[in-house]
C-alpha cells in the first residue's frame, strides 16, 4: 500500500516535471535541478544519469606538441636504428620505456600500480571510487624494425586524453584508468597478447608459460624476473575478475588503408575478426625428378599446393567478405629442383568475425587436407591448430558514445572492423568493449615508414577523451 502510494506521487511529480519543463531543460545538468533532487530523495532511486555539459566538446584541447615529443622519445628506446622501432618484452630497452611511461602517469597524476607480469595501470579516481572504473590503453612493444605509432598512441593518447579531460574542468564519475598491456606482438615468446590474455584470466596460458622459453632458451619467468618481476610466478595475481571495469576503450591506428582513402578522421570499430592458425605437414616417398615418373608419385609438395588452393576456395564460398585466409608459409623438403618433394609444411590463418563461419572454414580445410592425402598417396603427418581465438563484438553503448563524441566533436567516422587483434579482444572477456581507430599513411603497420599526422592523433585523443567522459558518468 506504502509502496503503490510513493509509487503514484512520484509518478505524478515526474508527469509535472515533463509537461512544465521538457525538452528544454533536458539538456540541463539534471544533478542541479532541485525537483529532480526532490524526487530523487523521496523515491530513493536516481530518476536520471547525470549529462555532460554541452560545452565539453568545445573545451577539450590536445597539447600536441608535447604529445608529439613523447611519441618521438618513446621510440628513441629501440634496439634498432630510426626510423625503425624493436622494443621486445622485458629486454632493457622495454624496462625503460616503462619507466618512462609510469614518470608520464605520475607526472599526470595518476596513482600507479604495476601487476606480477608488467602490465601498467594508471588511476584517476572518480567521485564515485566504488564504481567499476572505465579503462583505455594499449601496448608499447614493438616487433623488429617496425614503427612508432602501433599501440604507443593509444597508451601516451589515452594519458593525454585524461589531460585533456583535467584540462576542462571535468570530474569522473567511475574512476578512468589507462592500462599499458605487457607483450600485445608475440615476438619474444610466441604468444601474442599475452598480458590481456592474462588479465582476462587463462588458465590455460599460465600452464603454457610454466614451459615457454624464447629463442635463446631464457625462460619466461627468467626473463621477467630480469626485468624486475620477481613474483613473475604469481600469476593468478594478475586474473581480473569479470566485471573489474565498466568498459575498456583503445585507441589504435587502422593498420589499413581505409579511413585515409576515403578521407574519414575516426573509425568506430564494431567488431574484432579473430584467427585460427594451423599448421599442417604431408610426407611422400620423394624421389629423382627425372627417374620416377607420374603415375609411381606421391608428392608432398603437390599436396601442399591443393591444399592451399582449397583454402581460397573455402574462404570464397563462405560468401563473406569478412572471411579471410591466408597460407602464408609453405616449405618444401629437400627443397632442390630435381627432387620430388618429400616433405611439406604449410602455415595457414583464417580469420572472421563471425566464430562459427571461421570454424566451418577450419573443419573444410581439415576435410580437404584428408581428401588430398587419401587421392595423392602422402601422409598427413600432421593438422594442428594452433590457436583458435574466438572474435569479438564491440558493446553498443560504447560504439554509441564513440558515435556521438565524433559528432559532437564535427569529425567524420565510419563504423568498421578491425581485421587486425588487439588487447581488446581479450578484454572484451571481462568487460564491454569498443575501440577508436584513427588514419595511418598508405595503412602502413608494422615497418619503419608506419605513420600517423599529429592532426589525426589529436582528433583521435579528443574522441577518446569524451567517449571516457561520457562512459564514465554512466
Ligand atoms: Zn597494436
Amino acid at each position: 500500500m506504502m509502496k503503490a502510494l510513493r509509487f503514484s506521487l512520484l509518478q505524478f511529480l515526474l508527469s509535472v516535471y515533463f509537461f512544465s519543463f521538457c525538452p528544454v531543460n533536458l539538456a540541463m545538468n539534471i544533478e542541479q535541478d532541485p525537483l529532480i533532487k526532490t524526487m530523487e530523495d523521496f523515491s530513493g532511486y536516481a530518476i536520471h544519469e547525470p549529462q555532460l555539459s554541452e560545452s565539453l566538446s568545445s573545451s577539450l584541447s590536445v597539447d600536441t606538441q608535447n604529445l608529439q615529443k613523447q611519441i618521438d622519445e618513446l621510440s628513441t628506446f629501440s634496439d634498432t636504428s630510426a626510423p625503425s622501432v624493436t622494443r621486445i618484452l622485458y629486454s632493457e630497452k622495454d624496462v625503460m620505456s616503462r619507466r618512462y611511461i609510469k614518470n608520464i602517469m605520475e607526472a599526470s597524476g595518476l596513482s600507479v600500480r604495476e601487476d606480477a607480469v608488467g602490465n601498467i595501470f594508471g588511476q584517476w579516481s572518480g567521485y564515485e571510487p566504488e564504481l567499476s572504473p572505465v579503462s583505455t590503453g594499449s601496448h608499447t612493444d614493438a616487433i623488429p624494425y617496425s614503427g612508432k605509432y602501433d599501440g604507443v598512441v593509444g597508451v601516451l593518447g589515452a594519458i593525454e586524453a585524461i589531460n585533456v579531460l583535467k584540462r576542462s574542468g571535468f570530474k569522473p564519475k567511475r574512476s578512468l584508468e589507462v592500462i599499458m598491456f605487457a607483450s600485445e606482438e608475440p615476438t619474444r615468446f610466441g604468444i601474442s597478447c599475452l598480458g590481456s590474455r592474462l588479465l582476462a584470466g587463462s588458465e590455460e596460458l599460465v600452464q603454457q608459460l610454466k614451459k615457454t622459453v624464447d629463442s635463446e632458451n631464457v625462460a619466461f619467468f627468467d626473463a621477467a624476473k630480469s626485468a624486475g618481476y620477481k613474483n613473475a610466478e604469481d600469476l593468478s595475481s594478475v586474473f581480473l575478475k569479470n566485471g573489474s571495469y565498466s568498459g575498456f576503450v583503445e585507441l589504435h591506428i587502422e593498420q589499413g588503408p581505409i579511413l585515409e582513402e576515403e578521407g574519414i578522421s575516426i573509425g568506430v570499430v564494431t567488431a574484432i575478426a579473430a584467427p585460427a592458425s594451423i599448421k599442417v605437414e604431408f610426407e611422400g616417398n620423394g624421389g629423382h625428378a627425372g627417374a620416377v615418373l607420374m603415375p609411381q608419385r606421391n608428392d608432398a609438395g603437390l599436396a601442399a599446393a591443393e591444399l592451399a588452393l582449397a583454402v581460397e576456395k573455402h574462404v570464397l564460398e563462405s560468401g563473406s567478405v569478412d572471411t579471410v585466409g591466408t597460407v602464408g608459409i609453405l616449405e618444401l623438403h629437400p627443397g632442390a629442383i630435381n627432387s620430388i618433394p618429400s616433405k611439406s609444411h604449410l602455415e595457414i590463418d583464417t580469420r572472421d568475425i563471425d566464430e562459427e563461419r571461421r570454424n566451418s572454414v577450419v573443419d573444410k580445410i581439415y576435410q580437404s587436407a584428408l581428401s588430398i592425402s587419401k587421392r595423392r598417396g602422402v601422409k598427413l603427418s600432421q593438422f594442428n591448430i594452433v590457436n583458435k581465438d574466438p572474435p569479438a563484438l564491440s558493446d553498443e553503448l560504447i560504439i554509441k558514445a564513440a558515435e556521438s563524441a565524433s559528432r559532437e566533436l564535427n569529425l567524420t567516422y565510419k563504423k568498421m572492423i578491425s581485421r587486425a587483434y588487439h588487447d581488446s579482444l581479450f578484454m572484451a572477456r571481462i568487460t564491454p568493449m569498443g575501440m577508436i581507430f584513427i588514419p595511418c599513411y598508405k595503412g602502413y603497420s608494422h615497418k619503419p615508414e608506419e605513420y600517423s599526422s599529429i592532426t589525426d592523433i589529436a582528433n583521435g585523443v579528443k574522441v577518446l577523451a569524451l567517449t571516457l567522459a561520457k562512459l564514465s558518468i554512466s
